[in-house]
């Protein structure tokens, strides 16, 4: 029977990030001691205003369906947020609230792919980009990156993978996995490249825009007046907020792509949670300083993450700037016998590290870069500690 399934269900895979939290959790119910260093959320609760406020919508009666793209004074408060922290101009018709920034993804990539057309990604990638290309039928198109630029692409690297079928580019800025983010400088010199092709659409993932390290807050790239007409910017509260399973996302978009998600999504899922609706109002009027202890905690966790690193041999990497991910390369590792095993790939090395010292970690194929371990460092300080004691007791045997 299974081969009835679609085509487009087949044409896709499950998450590996999912895949291996899941393998952590199962562990650990079996009494195992798994430290977890897969997941892409924060280990924090939301603040407790938000708690508060999701209480008070419940209280008030706020049960039923939205308007398929949002409350209308959530919507206000978006393009509020988008001009005080982005310096983005967006009006509320211009606004599409869904149940996550993954559908607010579905929902753009539904409104313009078409079979055969082509998508451009730089790689490493956030893993659902690809699959969700893949179930519209259409072509991802892999702009690879290496460590010594800092994972990044640049302007002539860019135009050379553009075609006649180019209609998405899916920039990431801070990135997942790499924690990269582009300067100012940079951003411009891509856009002078993308606004010289009118009719590609840039889908620009904000989503970890307030976690970064450094003293500057990454860049729009709506902001660059050429090409405002040309970006949807997505965001959502799961990752500033710790509102993973809230599940609220959020686009700025032109107004003809805004109503076509509005459209999908009046189809598929009628509206996003009425409370967390609620709750998000509250969340994005407060200012961004309210999270900034969340902030400083990944910032301490990371220079925690890079002191443990680099007591083990072996591992290459770079100074994630933004996200809470660090990206090593562990290619060093291949074809050496450690622990009487010869590990060939990067799927191999983070199950031996699961099977062997019990952390979790996703392989960098996850994110099309083979060669490479994405660890999350969204964990306790304490985990941190243990995870990389037990993997120097491992690596160095
Ligand atoms: N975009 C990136 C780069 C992510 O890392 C994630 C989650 O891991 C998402 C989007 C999806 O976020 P949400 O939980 O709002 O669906």
């Amino acid at each position: 029977m299974k081969n009835i399934l679609s085509y487009r269900s087949k044409n896709i895979s499950f998450s590996q990030t999912i895949a291996m939290s899941s393998k952590a959790r199962l562990l650990k119910n079996r009494g195992y001691n798994i430290i977890n260093l897969s997941l892409g959320e924060p280990d924090f609760s939301p603040p407790e205003f938000i708690l508060n406020s999701a209480k008070k919508a419940i209280d008030n009666g706020f049960h039923h369906y939205t308007p398929v793209s949002g409350y209308t004074d959530l919507k206000e408060t978006i393009c509020d947020k988008f001009y005080r922290d982005n310096q983005l101009k967006y009006k509320p018709s211009q606004i599409v609230v869904s149940t996550g920034a993954k559908q607010s993804i579905i929902n753009v990539l539904l409104s313009l792919l078409n079979k055969n057309d082509e998508v451009i990604i730089p790689s490493p990638y956030w893993g659902s980009y690809l699959q969700m290309v893949k179930f519209c039928e259409s072509n991802p198109v892999i702009i690879p990156t290496n460590m010594n630029n800092n994972f990044k692409i640049n302007p002539d690297k860019l135009e050379k993978y553009i075609s006649d079928k180019t209609k998405l580019f899916i920039f990431n800025n801070p990135c997942n996995p790499t924690g990269s983010i582009y300067s100012y400088e940079e951003l411009k010199k891509l856009i002078d490249v993308l606004k010289k092709y009118p009719k590609i659409i840039i889908l620009s993932d904000e989503i970890y825009e307030h976690i970064y390290y450094s003293k500057v807050h990454p860049t729009s790239i709506a902001i660059f007046p050429d090409i405002y007409k040309q970006v949807v910017t997505l965001n959502g509260l799961s990752k500033a907020f710790s509102m993973t399973g809230w599940r609220i996302g959020y686009i700025g978009a032109p107004e003809w792509i805004a109503q076509s998600c509005d459209k999908i999504q009046g189809q598929m899922t009628s509206c996003a949670n009425s409370i967390a609706q609620r709750a998000a109002i509250t969340a994005l009027k407060s200012s961004p300083k309210k999270i900034q202890y969340l902030v400083k905690s990944f910032k301490k966790r990371r220079d925690l993450i890079l002191d443990k690193i680099n007591e083990i041999k072996g591992f290459q990497f770079n100074k994630p700037d933004g996200a809470f991910y660090i990206f090593p390369k562990i290619s060093n590792f291949f074809g050496k016998q450690i622990n009487g095993i010869s590990i060939k790939n990067s799927d191999q090395f983070s199950e031996f590290l699961l099977e062997k010292a019990h952390v979790a970690t996703v392989s960098g194929s996850a994110f099309g870069k083979d060669g490479y371990l994405r660890i999350s460092y969204a964990s306790s300080e304490k985990n941190i500690i243990e995870a990389f004691e037990r993997l120097k007791i491992l690596l160095h045997n």
